[in-house]
């Protein structure tokens, strides 16, 4: 079994605190364990997020306090360290990248020599609108547009490319939305 999606955004990049997850991985049986840092993190790819910041206060206050903290040499190094410690499981170290349709080209270029194991691209808004942060951020948005602009969305992150897979792609549903029309096709 593998644990494919796991964040250390909660500690330092250490051995010690990479080894907390391996521990933990053993002892859950697990054969590999994939673990992701969020681009935001990274100076590198602030640029894409001011569409996203100029749209909500919210928004713009998180990203002040999340993002940016760290290059992208910081984690390399981090990754480095691990791979020649020889580790006690198979791990495999990636991105995962926020889908803007119109920084594809930023984010390959920015991506496409690092020696990372995987990328995955996710849809954490949509049109601007962060959908996932708040419940009550849904109280004026219409249910059904934002539905089916995810799954446009979501389709334009597929064709890009440029990501080897893509991150929950059910997460429109977090709050417990649902549109009001079947989402299967005929
Ligand atoms: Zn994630
Ligand atoms: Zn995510």
């Amino acid at each position: 079994m593998i644990d494919a999606h796991i964040h250390i955004e909660r500690g330092p990049y250490t051995k010690e605190w990479i080894d907390h997850f391996v521990r933990q991985a053993l002892y859950m049986n697990l054969d590999e364990i994939w673990i992701l840092e969020h681009c935001y993190r990274f100076r590198e790819f602030v640029p894409m997020y001011d569409g996203v910041c100029n749209y909500s206060r919210y928004i713009d206050h998180w990203f002040r306090e999340t993002a940016g903290v760290l290059e992208l040499s910081d984690y390399l190094r981090l990754i480095d360290e691990i791979r020649n410690s020889n580790p006690a499981m198979k791990i495999n170290f990636g991105l995962e990248v926020c889908y803007f349709h119109q920084f594809e080209e930023f984010v390959y270029q920015h991506t496409k020599n690092l020696e990372l194991d995987f990328i995955v691209g996710s849809v954490h808004f949509v049109d601007n609108f962060a959908f996932d942060h708040k419940r009550e951020h849904w109280n004026t948005v219409d249910v059904d547009t934002i539905f089916r602009r995810y799954f446009d969305v979501s389709i334009e992150l597929a064709k890009s490319g440029i990501f080897d897979g893509i991150a929950h792609p059910d997460s429109i549903k977090l709050f417990g939305h649902r549109p009001s029309f079947s989402q299967e096709k005929a």
